[in-house]
């Protein structure tokens, strides 16, 4: 068997680090590119959403490089990530490939058991903390790149070294090697000669549909263009956050996802599918500690319409941008509306600077 499994942002380096762990072979797609988009679109009914076509385009590049197996999450829910699989499937048997598609609806231990070729629970276990493991790791560097990106001398430095992070977490075999990574990675951000500025860097939160928050290729670099910007990224939704067990802050309901679904619950009850209650709930939950929020949204993405609709009417006030992605958004247009965007704040908070003395 050679499994194969769409990119989504870092997801991939969990899958991989757990699935080599449990000596099944990978065959990672290539780096999601315009290729890949260009596929997805030539093939997806074309008001799928943007997700949907990059998914798409990825499982077409690992089938072409040698996968016959494809292992997705998704199984039945209000919005079209539920049926994501199933379309999927049918688009590429129409195209000729020949493979086994191993899904979510199978229920996970009947996944797992047929991906791991009835591995025992011990085995499978360790092969979920070290694919973990690396999800943390990454996601540890991740948090003080925000960080220095916002302050770095030298633009681009803080980008550099998170990719090699990467790397050396995507090849680290064993727990100690992982933690080797994450230090000497954090030594050398850490090392980063920053600039000299009287204000702190303003801070903005990037939220909205799961997919195009944390996928890089998906949302055009938006994090490394407010960074270069001299922003902090605030970013709540992460790969860590959604798979990470912390049996204390689960019973109390006290991880990001559940606070915020609290927080919209006055302008929203219902679950619309997606992200939509968590977009409203991140707004009200930071509107007195972010200077703004950038919300991400696919072209079409029922949920994010909402939510996009729902947050001019909160008590909670903060600027909001909003941008949506599709094959036909442009990097340009998209750069100019963040400088306009990160502008108009900066000469808010001089305003209310000003005021105040
Ligand atoms: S949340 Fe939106 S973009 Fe994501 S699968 Fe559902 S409809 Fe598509």
């Amino acid at each position: 068997m050679r499994m194969t499994f769409p990119h989504m942002g870092n997801v991939w380096v969990g899958v991989k680090g757990m699935a080599e762990k449990l000596g099944v072979e990978c065959v990672v797609p290539p780096p999601t590119s315009q290729r890949t988009l260009s596929l997805g679109v030539k093939y997806s009914p074309e008001t799928a959403c943007l997700p949907f076509k990059l998914t798409l385009g990825n499982m077409i590049e690992a089938l072409e490089c040698g996968a016959d197996t494809i292992a997705v999450l998704g199984q039945y829910g209000p919005c079209r990530f539920g049926y994501y699989p199933k379309v999927q499937e049918l688009i590429l048997r129409d195209l000729g490939y020949k493979f086994v598609m191993v899904r979510e609806s199978m229920g996970v231990i009947n996944m797992i058991r047929y991906l791991t070729n009835r591995a025992s629970p011990r085995e499978v276990l360790s092969g979920f903390r070290l694919g973990l493991a690396k999800l943390k790791t990454l996601d540890n560097v991740e948090q003080l790149v925000y960080k220095m990106r916002a302050i770095e001398r030298d633009k681009g430095m803080a980008t550099r070294i998170y990719r090699d992070a990467t790397t050396a977490i995507v090849s680290a075999k064993d727990h100690k090697a992982l933690k080797r990574a994450e230090q000497e990675h954090l030594k050398k951000l850490t090392q980063l000669p920053t600039v000299a500025s009287p204000e702190p860097p303003l801070k903005i939160g990037v939220t909205g549909e799961f997919f195009v928050v944390i996928d890089p290729f998906a949302n055009m670099d938006v994090e490394i263009e407010l960074g270069k910007l001299g922003v902090e990224v605030q970013r709540p939704q992460s790969v860590w956050e959604l798979v990470r067990f912390n049996p204390l802050l689960s019973v109390l309901k006290l991880r990001e996802k559940e606070k915020s679904i609290r927080a919209a619950k006055p302008y929203l009850t219902q679950h619309v599918g997606g992200d939509g209650r968590q977009t409203i709930g991140e707004k009200v939950l930071h509107a007195s500690n972010w200077d703004g929020l950038v919300h991400l949204q696919p072209f079409g993405c029922l949920p994010e319409i909402m939510a996009r609709n729902i947050m001019p009417s909160t008590k909670e006030t903060m600027p909001v941008l909003s941008i949506i992605y599709d094959e036909h958004t442009g990097r340009a247009g998209m750069l100019n509306r963040l400088e306009a965007f990160v502008d108009m704040i900066q000469r808010r908070k001089r305003r209310q600077a000003e005021a105040c003395v």
